[in-house]
């Protein structure tokens, strides 16, 4: 299938055509069409879909094909990112797409000056992208005035509620036009309960429209988990890192002060590396990244709500370092690799600890991940689990500001660890028990000959660890 069949205007096309892309990418294949009929859409797309172009390009056609009558243009789309680093990429993707039409836009998050924003939507616009909370600041000051809005796009819209949003989007519907009158677009990676009751208080008699199975992960990604001690993961990941010679590495750890660390240990070992996280300055957050996008660093290390929505066009590599607490955080942080039809692979360095974490994404997946144990990173199986710690002032999924309403459901979750005594004791059951004899999935891969702290392998141990990562 062609862009020219999807009804797009010339102007639209002619962007599409710069930017390279030969054929709509399935989640645009089936909401372009919809939307430019002016209907609601519940889109399951995650980020590397090209839902961004999927939503964008309708929008700034129905927005072109009846211009504005008033003199001061007021926002008549409205598109709610979770993070800043998303509004950015959308902000730039509505740039990109519309550069050939005369339509105004502008984003606003929050982290930098309000002035300079200020006086953009002072000059009038047509498109706003904004996070929720920077978006009420400016409400409350008259700065903005969304009496207008034709068209609302909530992108990301778990994540949104994950980070404690709802309340800030309630406020912010309130302050648009009566649905009905207005088109509603809610795009979402995973659907949980509440996005569904969301979905069903603002979409009016929604298109579903699905590109890959629900809580499931991009097929063109390969996954799989290496075993490893917690003491051992950060020795495990600069050695494959350096012996595969990974290039560009996204690096996911729990807590912010664990980024900055593994960082900082990554650059001891002579790997350049960035961590990029909430504590961070805008300016700080903006630079990592361009540095690791035009390769001047190597390694990223990033916490979940930092990388959420990443764009960095075929990133080869994620690492989980840690797992995440919540498991569709673990479907969000896989999806930045693999993107746009590139294939990507997934590695998670997994210890004793984060079993429970690993058997509930794999629920989650429905499907067990590939074990594969590196020689001379075997597990020690007489290291007993240890509830999991996730910072002193765990925010982790909070940014700072308004952002910081958190439901703490990575605390809420932590605190659901069992004691590590029990836990000792089923992982003792386990180990022992025959039904959790090592699967098949697991293969040796070589590891570095000279790690001063290799240990031989032992075949009766391997069985054993790897009974332990086995669902
Ligand atoms: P998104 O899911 O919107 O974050 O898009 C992911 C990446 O796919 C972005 O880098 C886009 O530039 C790229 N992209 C979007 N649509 C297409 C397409 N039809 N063909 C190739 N790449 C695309």
């Amino acid at each position: 299938m062609s862009f020219d069949s999807l009804g797009l205007s010339a102007e639209l096309l002619r962007a599409v055509g710069e930017q390279g892309y030969n054929e709509p990418t399935p989640i645009q294949q089936k909401a372009i069409p919809v939307i430019l009929a002016g209907k609601d859409i519940m889109a399951g797309a995650q980020t590397g879909t090209g839902k961004t172009a999927g939503f964008t390009l309708p929008l700034l056609q129905r927005l072109n094909a009846n211009p504005t009558q008033s003199g001061h243009r007021l926002p008549r789309a409205l598109v709610l990112t979770p993070t800043r680093e998303l509004a950015a990429q959308v902000g730039a993707s509505v740039e990109t797409y519309g550069r050939f039409l005369p339509l105004r836009s502008a984003v606003i998050f929050g982290g930098v000056k309000m002035n300079p924003q200020i006086e953009k939507l002072r000059r009038g616009i047509d498109v706003l992208v904004a996070t929720p909370g920077r978006l009420l600041d400016h409400v409350n000051q008259r700065n903005v005035d969304l009496s207008q809005v034709e068209i609302l796009v909530l992108d990301e819209a778990d994540r949104m509620l994950d980070m404690g949003f709802i309340h800030d989007i309630r406020k912010v519907l309130a302050l648009l036009p009566k649905n009905g009158v207005r088109q509603n677009l809610l795009f979402s990676a995973t659907f949980s309960e509440d996005i569904k009751q969301l979905a069903a208080r603002l979409l009016n008699r929604p298109e579903l429209i699905e590109v890959a199975r629900r809580n499931t992960t991009a097929e063109r990604i390969e996954q799989f988990v290496h075993p490893v001690d917690k003491s051992r993961k950060r020795e495990l990941l600069s050695h494959l890192i350096g012996s595969e010679n990974w290039r560009q590495v996204l690096v996911f750890t729990r807590t912010k002060h664990g980024a900055n660390r593994l960082a900082q240990q990554l650059g001891k070992d002579g790997l350049s590396a960035a961590a990029i996280h909430g504590n961070k300055s805008q300016g700080a957050r903006t630079r990592a990244l361009a540095d690791f996008k035009r390769g001047a660093v190597r390694v990223l290390v990033a916490t979940d709500i930092a990388a959420r929505g990443l764009d960095i066009d075929q990133l080869p590599h994620v690492v989980n370092f840690e797992l995440p607490n919540v498991p569709e955080d673990y479907v969000h942080r896989i999806g930045r690799t693999g993107r746009a039809g590139n294939e990507g692979e997934a590695i998670s360095l997994v210890c004793v600890d984060e079993i429970k974490l690993l058997r509930d994404i794999e629920r989650l997946l429905q499907r067990e991940l590939p074990k594969r144990i590196m020689e001379g990173y075997e597990v020690d199986p007489s290291i007993r689990a240890e509830p999991i710690r996730n910072g002193q002032n765990n925010k982790a999924r909070t940014q700072p500001g308004r952002q910081a309403k958190s439901r703490g459901r990575s605390q809420a979750s932590a605190n659901r660890m069992p004691k590590s005594n029990s836990r000792s004791t089923e992982l003792e059951r386990k180990r022992t028990s025959p039904k959790n004899a090592y699967k098949s999935t697991a293969r040796k891969s070589s590891g570095s000959q000279s790690q001063s702290r290799k240990r031989h392998s032992h075949s009766g141990r391997d069985q054993e660890t790897a009974s332990l990562f086995s669902s």
